[in-house]
């Protein structure tokens, strides 16, 4: 049956909250940035394919049929994350002596068993790669340059952002105050600083592993130009929804936008999505930092994504998020605790159709999943039968994805440990990764005078009650 509630969305476009009209209700738009297959995507990266996850499975909630994208971004995205530096994806390449094409399966294909492992949907998810849609985004620049909004530089073909009056708009950009040479690195041919390279040429000592023939000359793509011709070919030049993380904002979705809408003369996007970074231990994740921990890496220390995912859906999307293990470890508990629960009750119930009014209007409220989890926790406990609280939480469960009866635990496995304890696992583990031998031991044999026995495994420390 489908959902007559509203569904609303907070529009970074507007700053509002809108409610959504599809354009067209049988086939709703959803497109989003993908990731650079140079590196591992780390647990941060992934809160943006949470949140396309879940506005897809809310969409289909709501009764819309979604076509998503997601694309792979092998080509064109510099180091200098502006127009400047080397591939990240040959960069990868050469450092690794390893060919492009072996860089781009290896992270990709890393890339897709994170999504599986998240239970993030991608039946039918078309996952273009910007290298195979070449001819795509030529095409795109030859008609932005038919209608004047392009310049050539020396390097390359340069998008003229003056000519766009929108530009600002998306970013609330004040771009009063920029002047060309600004930063060191910028190009200082450039009309405005906030002009971006359409196609940059390989240069006559070119080194590029991956280069094309254009009507400009041989070189590469820019960083946007792929996503708007990737959206607009699988999308149409109008859609519905566009994610991404919140750094996109001012620089590459800016971008996407400007040069769609002067290319098309259309609207681009009606709604954009963005979601908040996340912190760990109250820092940036960065590698200098060594607090870059990829979905793997949780696996290793014992937690399952879905933990993990857990953990995200706990906070608004738009909400900065700071991760520690001791807050995974406490959505974990609670997570094992519902996948418990709810498979040890009979199936064959029928849903309660109150409740799950509550919790569409909740998650129709520009997707509050924390609110979404409140009342899973209250269905939990509420006075119905066992049945029906399964029925319930498992129809809530097609919009949140944290169930899996393979995760199910028995008695003994679930017998919960003092947090005391937890606590001391947790410093001889920090001890560990000091290498700091000497503490580790001292905190092991003050865990087993309490009790217990800490076990190193391959999937992180195991904790047994000595009794
Ligand atoms: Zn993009």
């Amino acid at each position: 049956m489908m959902n007559q509630q509203p569904l609303y969305f907070l529009n970074t476009l507007s700053r509002q909250k809108e409610e959504f009209v599809p354009i067209n209700p049988n086939l709703v738009g959803l497109y989003s940035c993908g990731p650079t297959v140079y590196n591992y995507a780390h647990i941060g990266n992934m809160r943006s394919y949470l949140l396309s996850d879940i506005v897809r499975r809310t969409l289909e909630q709501n009764g819309y049929p979604v076509r998503q994208i997601i694309n792979i971004t092998d080509v064109g995205h510099l180091v200098g994350d502006a127009d400047n530096g080397e591939d990240k994806v040959e960069q990868a390449a050469r450092a690794s002596n390893h060919t492009v094409a072996d860089i781009i399966t290896q992270y990709k294909s890393a890339f897709l068993s994170d999504l599986s492992g998240l239970n993030i949907k991608t039946t039918e998810t078309i996952f273009p790669h910007a290298s195979q849609h070449i001819a795509e985004q030529i095409e795109l620049i030859k008609k932005l340059e038919n209608k004047g909004f392009v310049y050539h530089l020396d390097d390359g073909i340069y998008f003229d952002t003056k000519l766009y009056d929108k530009y600002p708009e998306l970013g609330h950009l004040n771009l009063d105050g920029q002047t060309a040479g600004t930063r060191i690195e910028e190009n200082a041919q450039k009309r405005s600083p906030a002009d971006f390279a359409l196609w940059k040429f390989s240069g006559l000592q070119s080194t590029r592993l991956q280069e094309w023939d254009s009507p400009w000359g041989v070189g590469f793509p820019g960083w946007a130009i792929e996503c708007s011709a990737m959206s607009i070919k699988y999308l149409g030049a109008h859609f519905d929804i566009h994610t991404g993380g919140e750094d996109h904002i001012p620089v590459h979705h800016t971008n996407e936008r400007a040069q769609s809408e002067c290319a098309t003369g259309e609207t681009f996007v009606n709604y954009w999505l963005h979601n908040a970074f996340i912190t760990v231990d109250g820092k940036k994740m960065a590698k200098s930092e060594q607090n870059f921990y990829t979905i793997t890496d949780l696996v290793a220390k014992g937690y399952s994504p879905l933990a993990y995912r857990y953990f995200i859906l706990g906070a608004h999307y738009r909400s900065p998020l700071n991760f520690t293990f001791e807050a995974l470890a406490g959505a974990k508990r609670a997570w094992q605790k519902i996948n418990n629960m709810v498979w040890a009750w009979p199936s064959g119930g029928q849903c309660d159709e109150q409740l799950l009014t509550t919790f569409m209007t909740a998650i129709n409220n520009d997707l509050n999943t924390a609110k979404a989890l409140a009342i899973l926790h209250e269905t939990m406990n509420a006075n119905l039968e066992p049945s029906t609280k399964r029925a319930t939480i498992e129809k809530f469960d097609e919009v949140l994805g944290i169930l899996n009866e393979a995760e199910v635990l028995s008695a003994s496995e679930l017998t919960p440990i003092p947090e005391e304890i937890l606590s001391l696992v947790q410093d001889r583990e920090i001890a560990r990764e000091r290498a700091d031998w000497g503490r580790a031991d001292l905190i092991r044999a003050e865990i087993e005078a309490k009790g217990y026995e800490v076990e190193d495994t391959p999937e992180g420390p195991a904790i047994k009650s000595r009794n």
